[in-house]
């Protein structure tokens, strides 16, 4: 029988987890075929989610759960349950019922019937979300796909299966820094994209701060493209060019002050203020981008783990690093 990994990284999810097995659960019973096992990922929740955890594992001998030391962001949680699957086909999922199992039956298709590697959804519509939030996510996409080579339709979502090579191939890139939108596109392999229609989440409340999606943008794009780096370079380059151009007409305009006693020497004085907040606005911008390539080096050279887990219930064999 072909074994199906359910990965579910959860912050603060102690009222939807129940239900979210519960459901999941009348999926799965329709698909007898596969064998399905949940690795629930507690990402340093405040509240009782590993209390929940732990009693659906009592209930539920598929329920396996691995439990941070605090919290370490969604992208480590997906790591880690990633890391510790076995299964031939893993899902992505969250925890909030936003990816609607209901799904499973026709993305289990994709990948064991017609033959592709993963099958992933994305967003149809945002209803229920602020003229705000989804034009700056439309920015977001655009501004991803012109500026790197890992290209992803619009309301991409991490919700997708993939096959045991694919997950191989994403638990080999160690990078601390993690971009999993990014990084599931990069590894290649043939994903099916299907549309969904968004689901409000009912129970609980998003754990996505206006400024934490805009870092999240910022990591995105510096994860999978330098762009950034070479527009520094044109600019100063364009300016340099600006530059040659503006003194050549200094020279020939003195010149024909001088010879003709003809024209007007101004001082000046806006014109050299407006240069230098110009210049200076360039370096400063220039010098943030940098830094902003030269902070994520310097955190990955660390080569700090991704996450550290604090408890789990997978039987040794699974275990990765000295778990307990
Ligand atoms: N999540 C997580 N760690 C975090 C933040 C979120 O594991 O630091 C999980 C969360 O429990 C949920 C999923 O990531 O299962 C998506 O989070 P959320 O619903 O808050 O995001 P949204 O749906 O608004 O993008
Ligand atoms: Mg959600």
């Amino acid at each position: 029988m072909k074994t199906v990994d359910l990965i579910v990284p959860c912050f603060n999810e102690e009222e939807v987890l129940p239900e979210f097995v519960r459901v999941t659960n009348e999926v799965i019973a329709t698909l007898p075929q596969y064998r399905f096992r949940y690795i629930l990922v507690n990402d340093g929740s405040r509240d009782k989610t590993l209390l929940v955890m732990m009693k659906l594992a009592e209930e539920f001998e598929n329920v396996k759960y691995i439990s941070f030391s605090r919290n370490f962001g969604k992208e480590a949680a997906m790591f880690a349950g990633l890391e510790h699957s076995d299964a031939d086909y893993v899902f992505v999922m969250d925890a909030d019922l936003q990816h609607p199992p209901q799904m499973f039956p026709q993305m289990l298709r994709e990948v064991d019937e017609e033959g592709h590697d993963c099958c992933a959804l994305y967003r149809e519509h945002r209803k229920g979300e602020s003229i705000i939030r989804t034009g700056f996510s439309k920015l977001f996409f655009k501004l991803q796909n012109a500026m790197s080579s890992v290209k992803m339709p619009y309301g991409a979502v991490d919700y997708r299966v993939m096959t045991r090579q694919m997950v191989k191939a994403i638990v080999s890139m160690g990078e601390v820094q993690r971009f999993s939108k990014g990084l599931f596109t990069w590894v290649g392999f043939d994903t099916k994209w299907l549309p969904y229609k968004n689901v409000e989440r009912t129970i609980g409340k998003s754990s996505w701060s206006f400024f934490g999606l805009f870092k999240y943008a910022i990591d995105g794009i510096t994860a999978f493209s330098i762009s950034p780096l070479r527009f520094i370079t044109v600019m100063g380059f364009v300016l340099f060019i600006l530059s040659g151009i503006s003194g050549a007409f200094v020279v020939v305009e003195e010149l024909i002050q001088r010879i003709f006693h003809f024209g007007y020497s101004g001082t000046g004085f806006a014109t050299l203020m407006c240069v230098i907040l110009f210049i200076g606005g360039i370096l400063e911008l220039s010098i943030g981008i940098l830094g902003e390539y030269l902070g994520r080096v310097f955190v990955e050279t660390k080569k700090r783990p991704i996450y550290i887990a604090k408890l789990t219930n997978l039987e040794e064999k699974d275990r990765k690093n000295g778990e307990n």
